[in-house]
């Protein structure tokens, strides 16, 4: 049998939407559909504003862009995380700090986030990994008592929660992925959310190439011209029209992701009991959006023969995230410090095939192998 990682998954009300916007004589940013889009975002999960970007790289460039970074100001940064989380506020000139995760969790460890601040820190960017929300209390009073800018990641965080709100909703900023692999998806688009209102204006100018154009079609300016950074940043209507297909139906996409989810988790309980496997906990404060399925084994040699026999099988499991300390770009940059545990996780995780379509039949599949291979 063939379990493939990702298959994306498809309303079927993209094409009429995207039909809709080319009738409607404006494919480029910024029309109706990004509108509703952005509308949509900011009224469910509660972020005060919401502009659509071309990715979520994008829109962590954005972030870096409003954190205006000078020499030598440092923004810490897990290591555990792909490498845009770091890469936007690098190319900023920022120097990133990286911190490392929670032993039993790929997420930062609020407490050991203090110890990296200094003079020169901007900003701390927390990523919640696989959907899990880190400790937004312990974070916000961190950043708050030292004056920091937070930036949420939330590329894997899309209608999560954190006690009783959305994710996305706690940071200054927050970003947010529709790549083909995250929860909803467009191909390649993300979000950049704004609830610090303070970087509001900059946000318009900086999304609209450094021009202050939104200003000039709300009938603000009567002219528009070059006021600050920016670059193009704001998807086509296209992709809005797509993204828009699927934020209709968001509640099905996430119904169905859980069920499966509850699945993988059903079968591999055992396999966990037994001591194979560590799926991890869900703390009380945060809930499951079902972003991926993973866990995490013994060690990088067991972790590597098991990816292998899984596919042999046709089972297309994978790792990812190698630390960004150890990264060919920043080993040299970096300070030196140890950073166990995200180690850990970059030897020990597998995800497995995670998406709406995948079949309760296929999922089966997967456990037993899983059983198989531990002989459990
Ligand atoms: C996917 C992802 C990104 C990048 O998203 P793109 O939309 O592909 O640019 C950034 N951060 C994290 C944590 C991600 O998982």
């Amino acid at each position: 049998m063939k379990v493939p990682f990702n298959i994306p998954y498809y309303t079927g009300k993209e094409n009429r939407y995207i039909d809709r916007a080319k009738r409607s004589g404006h494919i480029s940013s910024n029309g109706q559909y990004t509108k509703k889009c952005q509308s949509f975002f900011e009224s469910r999960y509660g972020i005060g504003k919401t502009l659509l970007t071309t990715s979520c790289t994008d829109a962590l460039e954005m972030a870096a862009l409003l954190c205006k970074i000078n020499p030598g100001d440092e923004v810490i940064v897990p290591s555990y995380t792909f490498v845009s989380t770091a890469n936007a506020f690098a190319t900023q000139g920022a120097k990133v700090v990286f911190a490392d995760s929670l032993p039993d969790h790929p997420n930062i460890d609020p407490d050991r986030v203090e110890a990296l601040i200094t003079e020169y820190t901007k900003a701390i960017v927390v990523v919640h990994y696989a959907g899990i929300a880190c400790d937004m209390d312990k974070l916000i009073d961190i950043a708050n008592r030292h004056n920091l800018i937070l930036i949420e990641d939330a590329a894997h965080a899309i209608d999560s929660k954190y006690k009783n709100r959305y994710l996305g909703s706690f940071g200054h900023l927050s970003t947010f992925s529709f790549h083909e692999t995250k929860n909803i998806t467009c191909g390649e688009g993300g979000m950049l959310g704004i609830n610090d209102k303070s970087f509001m204006q900059r946000a318009e100018y900086i999304w609209e190439k450094g021009t202050n154009r939104l200003a000039f079609n709300r009938k603000e300016v009567t002219e528009y011209q070059w006021v600050d950074f920016g670059s193009s940043f704001a998807p086509s209507e296209i992709t809005a029209a797509f993204l828009y297909a699927q934020t209709q139906k968001i509640d099905k996409i996430q119904d169905r992701r859980i069920e499966l989810w509850e699945k993988y988790f059903e079968g591999l309980s055992f396999v966990e009991k037994a001591g194979a496997i560590n799926i991890p906990d869900i703390p009380s404060y945060a809930m499951n959006n079902a972003h991926n399925f993973y866990f995490w084994v013994e060690n990088e040699t067991l972790r590597n023969d098991l990816l292998k026999y899984l596919n042999k099988k046709g089972i297309q499991a994978v790792f990812h995230y190698l630390p960004l300390h150890q990264s060919s770009f920043y080993q040299n940059k970096h300070d030196g410090r140890e950073l166990p545990f995200a180690e850990k996780f970059a030897k020990q995780i597998i995800r497995l095939p995670f998406f709406p379509n995948l079949t309760e039949k296929k999922i089966a599949y997967v456990n037993s192998e899983i059983k198989n291979y531990f002989k459990v």
